[in-house]
């Protein structure tokens, strides 16, 4: 029987990014105050600290920043999806994120590549980040 895996712990900040995912979206944190996009979500705001905020879905378009393949599973419930690309995505909102890239790690990646957000829905329920090749 494998691990099982790590699972997030929401709260109150959180609880919203992570119901968007389990609909198959991308919601993120909108200032009251300035109207700047945030995340990861975060109870002040970077720019204007306000406390105040509001959460707005993304188109999940974006391109590529940076990413790095995982050849050694940190956690033994991973050991047998590695390898696997992590993929640092700058979305066309202006947020930038990170998620597991869809694919076989030695698919062709490069930077700048369009991605397009995606929902990895895992066995235990969770739904995580990801992108897919576009
Ligand atoms: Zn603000």
């Amino acid at each position: 029987m494998s691990a099982h895996k790590p699972v997030p712990k929401p709260n109150e900040v959180t609880q919203p990014y992570w119901d968007s995912l389990k609909r198959s979206a991308l919601s993120v944190q909108r200032c009251k105050g300035c109207g700047t996009l945030r995340n990861y979500p975060r109870l002040v705001c970077d720019r204007c600290y306000s406390v105040e905020c509001d959460w707005v879905d993304l188109s999940g378009r974006g391109k590529v920043h940076s990413w790095t393949i995982t050849h050694h599973a940190f956690h033994p419930s991973f050991k047998e999806e590695v390898p696997y690309v992590l993929v640092i995505v700058d979305l066309d909102e202006g947020v930038r994120m990170m998620g597991r890239l869809r694919g076989a790690a030695d698919e062709k990646i490069s930077i700048g590549m369009p991605v397009q957000f995606a929902v990895d829905q895992r066995e235990d329920g969770w739904a995580m980040p990801a992108f897919a090749r576009t």
